[in-house]
């Protein structure tokens, strides 16, 4: 038993090794891809389940490689936040997705939001009011047109200055959205204090709506508090007709997922409100 033991105990040894090894790999490979501009943006429309029209779009960040192959950024996001680069892969995308707001205003599409994802290491050093300030006025894009998408976990948090610099956001007169709500550590208390507009009920809740019947009496709670709170919501993860029909059933006002759309590159999202505007 001693001998197993101690082989489990080397197993695990390697594969913290094995992983360790991954990170450190990807984060030599990360910083001069930030630093040299070899990240992109892709944008995913939000679409307006009253109208049936693109009134959104998610800005979702993608590394592609040399060899074609593309990383996704659930592998390096949590790279960029334990080491730090976060906050220049977040400036990037801000201005990325601020730079392409403002081109489509500029181009008649002037109704049209953008969502950014914020992550809580992003508020670490204080330094977020002033940089979404700067990349406002730098692109021209104003300031209501921007939405920072937050994760409960950055509403709840108490003992840092996250509250004062979410303060100072508001006050630039940007939107904000509530990001996978019903997986995180909900608070209807801070839910109801801080006022989002917008809140995005986690794709689990949504992929298999209108097949089977687990999540409807959630996703329909869910619908009905937050319009209660005058908050608008957005599903995420909406991949076909059942999904959305069930959604406009019960209310739902915002839809995105695959039955519309993969996240795209910018040359695609411009053919797609090419096509509906001549629709
Ligand atoms: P998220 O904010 O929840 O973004 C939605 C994710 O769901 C995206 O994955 C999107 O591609 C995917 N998705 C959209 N529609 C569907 C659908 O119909 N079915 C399914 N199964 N998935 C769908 P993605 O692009 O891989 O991003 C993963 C996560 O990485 C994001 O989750 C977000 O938390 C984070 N992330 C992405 N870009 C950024 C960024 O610029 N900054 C920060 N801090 N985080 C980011
Ligand atoms: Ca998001
Ligand atoms: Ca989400
Ligand atoms: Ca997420």
């Amino acid at each position: 038993a001693k001998r197993k033991g101690r082989n489990r105990f080397e197993y695990y040894n390697s594969k913290l090794d094995e992983h360790s090894d991954r990170v450190f790999s990807l984060l030599q490979k990360l910083r001069p891809a930030i630093l040299n501009n070899k990240l992109e943006v892709y944008f995913q429309p939000l679409i307006d389940l009253h109208s049936d029209t693109i009134c959104s779009m998610e800005a979702l960040v993608r590394w592609p490689q040399e060899d074609g192959a593309m990383i996704f950024p659930d592998q390096f996001i949590p790279v960029a936040e334990s080491s730090g680069l976060i906050n220049k892969l977040g400036a990037f995308v801000l201005e990325e997705a601020c730079r392409f707001c403002a081109h489509q205003h500029s181009i008649g599409n002037d109704k049209l939001t953008v969502a950014v994802n914020l992550s809580f290491s992003q508020f670490r050093d204080n330094s977020l009011p002033g940089i979404v300030e700067s990349v406002l006025k730098k692109t021209g894009l104003a300031a209501n047109f921007l939405e920072l998408e937050l994760t409960e976990s950055i509403l709840a948090d108490e003992q840092g200055n996250i509250s004062t610099q979410l303060e100072q956001l508001k006050k630039l007169g940007v939107q904000f959205a509530i990001d996978d709500f019903g997986t995180g550590y909900s608070n209807l208390n801070y839910l109801r204090s801080f006022n989002a507009g917008k809140l995005k009920i986690d794709k689990i809740f949504i992929t298999t709506l209108g097949i089977d019947e687990k999540h409807e009496m959630l996703v329909s709670a869910i619908i009905n508090m937050a319009k209660s709170l005058d908050m608008k919501v957005v599903a995420e993860g909406v991949e076909g007709d059942a999904a959305k029909t069930k959604l406009i059933e019960l209310g739902c006002d915002i839809g995105q997922g695959y039955l519309w759309s993969k996240p795209i590159p910018e040359s695609q999202f411009n053919e797609l409100l090419k096509v509906e505007r001549q629709a």
